[in-house]
């Protein structure tokens, strides 16, 4: 997750960062819906693959109610089209990446089902308006089981209740009207229950989210220079030297040390020093690339990992922040120097092994008068 992400987080979260139960920010939303469909995947594919197969069983009731042969063919084959719909999304969810274009497939679903829904419905020879309201509201529960925008989900679901009863109201000659009205006020009730419902999970799922995402940051964060701490230094480390060992690529570290730090704390005051240490990072950070890796290791010292580099440009780029820190003048303070040490990582390094090469050249870099690279 990238730093710019989490700051928009964080502004949106200052206003009401949800509206109509999904994040204002598209951007958000979508990383949402992919994470949570990744973290669901089983049960997405459960449900689809379920939801087709009951849909499709129903064909067995019809089979002795409906006795025009041409009438079932009809049932069958439309029932078919909606279960081999539901089989395609099943396997498309096991091989999509992207998941926000998901929520279009189970929208077109969802209508597919419910106009296969009307259509057999009509089939009837004497169709009972009761029971076949009650399928109507599996069918617009099993809707808000699916994990679609709350704004689809309340779409589809009035879709299929009004659809059906204006389709009532056309076809069937002999509506008993008690029970057609009894009918629409029960399925007006689920709909409103189920949006309720819908909206309060999409709401606290969405909040949790950010969340995680706040928390996250703040286990890797440093909180007064506001870079990487130590855990998120030793995480990336980890994952850079992986990549290094399965590619020829090189990565190499750079430590610093601020020199006579603690003559400026003397002098100055802590709340001073802590100001130094602030504005250094703002400097180191501007002037290295986005993917190196800047962390406070401790104190005063700080290490950065220059990913797919060799000893000699990370050499260069020490050289460059040392004369770029030296030349700054800082608030209170006025000038102060730090001294670099570096080293390129070795196939059978560990990370302790390299930091100790790289913290002995720093140490060298002091004795020898400080204010140097080694
Ligand atoms: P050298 O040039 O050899 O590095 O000398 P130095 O004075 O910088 O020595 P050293 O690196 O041992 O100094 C560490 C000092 O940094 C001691 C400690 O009080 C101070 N320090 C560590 N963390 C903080 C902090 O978060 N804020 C402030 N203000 N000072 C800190
Ligand atoms: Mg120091
Ligand atoms: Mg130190």
């Amino acid at each position: 997750m990238g730093q710019k992400n989490t700051d928009d987080t964080k502004e949106n979260n200052a206003k009401a960062p949800l509206r109509w139960g999904e994040f204002r920010d598209p951007a958000l939303e979508k990383e949402f819906y992919n994470a949570e469909i990744a973290k669901n995947l089983n049960y997405v594919k459960f449900t689809i693959l379920v939801a087709g197969m009951v849909y499709f069983l129903f064909i067995i009731p019809e089979y002795f109610l409906i006795t025009a042969v041409n009438d079932f063919i009809a049932i069958f084959i439309t029932r078919s089209v909606v279960l081999a719909a539901m089989l395609f999304l099943y396997f498309k969810v096991n091989r999509d990446i992207r998941y926000d274009t998901l929520i279009y497939w189970f929208t077109a679903l969802e209508i597919l089902i419910s106009m296969s829904f009307i259509y057999i419905s009509n089939q009837f020879p004497s169709p009972n308006i009761l029971i076949q309201a009650f399928g109507v509201m599996i069918i617009i529960l099993a809707i808000f089981l699916i994990n679609n925008r709350w704004r689809f989900s309340i779409f589809t679901s009035l879709f299929i209740g009004i659809g059906y009863f204006v389709f009532v109201a056309v076809s069937f000659s002999d509506i008993n009207i008690s029970e057609f009205l009894a009918a629409i006020i029960h399925i007006a009730i689920v709909i409103f229950l189920s949006s309720v419902s819908s909206y309060s999970v999409n709401y606290y799922k969405r909040i949790q989210y950010l969340h995680n995402i706040e928390l996250v940051k703040i286990a890797e964060t440093d909180a007064l220079t506001g870079i990487y701490n130590k855990a998120k230094f030793n995480q990336e480390y980890a994952r850079l030297a992986d990549h290094a060992k399965a590619t020829s690529l090189n990565l190499a570290v750079i430590m610093f040390d601020i020199d006579d730090f603690k003559a400026i704390n003397d002098n100055f005051g802590h709340l001073v020093g802590d100001q130094v240490l602030k504005e250094l990072t703002a400097i180191v950070r501007r002037n290295i690339n986005k993917t190196d890796i800047f962390a406070r290791w401790g104190g005063e010292e700080f290490v950065i990992i220059l990913p797919n580099s060799q000893l000699e440009e990370a050499m260069k780029v020490a050289q460059r922040l040392r004369m770029i820190v030296s030349e700054h003048q800082f608030q209170t303070t006025g000038q102060i120097t730090c001294s670099f040490g570096v080293g390129s990582f070795k196939h059978d390094d560990t990370l302790d092994t390299l930091l100790h090469r790289v913290d002995e050249r720093l140490y060298r870099a002091k004795k020898s008068g400080k204010n140097r690279v080694e």
